[in-house]
């Protein structure tokens, strides 16, 4: 199962794709988080991509098509995996279709007002949870006790470039993979549990 999640920032696919990846025993492949992991041990990518990050435009295509071409060549990736923010750009999904097939597009449908609300209360745990402002006032994670911080691009000006860049680079890949006929739309202004609910359905073919 290869599957794809597509979404404005802040439309869930980092939520959901830790499910899907538990529920289906498929590796969760985060270009976002292999970039910032980079960032975070100083390699040369992550000095390359930090600049980018920050202003919240998009890291080179090479950069990142390099990165989930090496990820997906390894051995637990035969049964599949689940990409969650890339392809980003036509170019991107062109490199990955030279590179495999995809079984799934899920396309996360949300409005613009509550995606900013979402990653302006956003605060994450260097575990991988992340939680909001709104449903949760402690500031350590529930899971493992460590630091909640705030992630670098989830200001309001870096925020409104990364919907700008998602509406001019991103969003051409909803007619492209509708043109494929892989693309599923799913209402990702449901709750979490909901939205996975909705998932499940898809992909165990009940829809
Ligand atoms: P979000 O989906 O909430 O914006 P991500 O963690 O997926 O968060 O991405 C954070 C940033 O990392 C992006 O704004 C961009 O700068 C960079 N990035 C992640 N994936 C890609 C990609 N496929 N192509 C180019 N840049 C990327
Ligand atoms: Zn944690």
């Amino acid at each position: 199962m290869k599957i794809i999640l597509l979404g404005a920032p802040g439309a869930g696919k980092g939520s959901q794709a830790t499910k899907i990846a538990k529920e289906y025993g498929i590796p969760h492949i985060s270009t976002g988080d292999a970039l910032r992991a980079n960032i975070a041990n100083g390699t040369q990518l992550g000095k390359k991509a930090q600049s980018y990050i920050e202003k919240g435009q998009l890291v080179p295509d090479e950069l990142v098509v390099g990165i989930v071409a090496d990820r997906i060549k390894q051995d637990d990736c035969k049964k599949g995996f689940l990409l969650d923010g890339f392809p980003r750009t036509i170019a991107q999904a062109e490199a990955l279709a030279s590179l495999t097939d995809i079984d799934y597009v899920l396309n996360l449908v949300v409005d613009f007002e509550t995606v900013k609300t979402r990653i302006g209360g956003r605060r994450m745990c260097a575990c991988g949870e992340s939680y909001h402002i709104s449903t949760y006032s402690s500031d350590v994670c529930a899971k493992c006790n460590g630091k909640l911080y705030q992630r670098a691009d989830d200001n309001e000006a870096t925020i409104a470039s990364r919907l700008e860049v998602y509406k001019n680079q991103t969003a051409p890949l909803v007619e492209f993979y509708q043109k494929l006929g892989k693309l599923i739309d799913v209402d990702g202004n449901k709750s979490i549990s909901e939205l996975f609910e909705d998932i499940k359905v898809i992909l165990n073919g009940n829809n």
